[in-house]
């Protein structure tokens, strides 16, 4: 293969432009997760980043149907995960996608992280058959908040009754209305204590 190709087909870190890997260890290490602003519904809520930089990057990447960013990103939700102040066995629960994006990108983003975050970890439990969407819901991006809780709005149902500590698990939290709504249906359907994880939000200081 000639230079220029090796070059070209060479992945490199999004985080430290290293060559040979399309993510590096050492860049996940240096992510500081810290807790996002406090919602109604949610017991506590952590995240991994801000929206910036190389985070960004893979999660557009990974939504634009690049499968292999599920590994880092997922590596990224383990590590905010250390953060909540819970202990024994919790129930992982992805805020489900609509079918229609789901066949846009080839997979389902925040379920796929979720089973790779379980994935040889006793104590989580992945549920991905209880919360489901009740109708579509439209692009959250560039709604005010207002506009956020109404399309919201009873969205989310449940299939069964919940025992235990529930993780909710989304990719970006802006406002907070998603998990937020899902919780609510989580609580109502019997989970003691509900925790948001997610790859980016804004830190609870701001
Ligand atoms: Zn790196």
């Amino acid at each position: 293969m000639s230079i220029l190709k090796e070059l070209v087909f060479t992945p490199k870190c999004l985080g430290c432009k290293r060559l040979g890997v399309a993510y590096c260890n050492t860049c996940i290490e240096k992510i500081q997760p810290f807790r996002a602003r406090d919602l109604l519904e949610l017991d506590s809520c952590f995240c991994a980043s801000e929206y910036s930089g190389w985070i960004r990057d893979s999660i557009i990447r990974y939504k634009n149907g690049d499968a292999k960013y599920a590994e880092p990103l997922s590596k990224l939700l383990r590590k905010t995960l250390e953060e909540l102040d819970v202990s024994g066995n919790l129930i992982v629960v992805p805020i489900p996608s609509s079918q229609l994006k789901i066949r846009e990108r080839g997979f389902n983003t925040i379920a796929n992280l979720c089973t790779h975050l379980t994935h040889e970890c006793d104590s989580l439990k992945l549920d991905t058959s209880n919360l489901f969407l009740r109708r579509p819901v439209i692009d959250q991006v560039g709604l005010s908040a207002a506009q956020r809780l109404a399309n919201l709005d009873g969205v989310f149902g449940v299939h069964r009754v919940i025992n235990g500590t529930v993780v909710i698990v989304d990719d970006v939290v802006t406002t907070g209305a998603t998990l937020n709504s899902a919780a609510r249906i989580l609580r109502y359907a019997g989970a003691q204590r509900v925790f948001g994880l997610a790859l980016c939000g804004t830190p609870k200081t701001r």
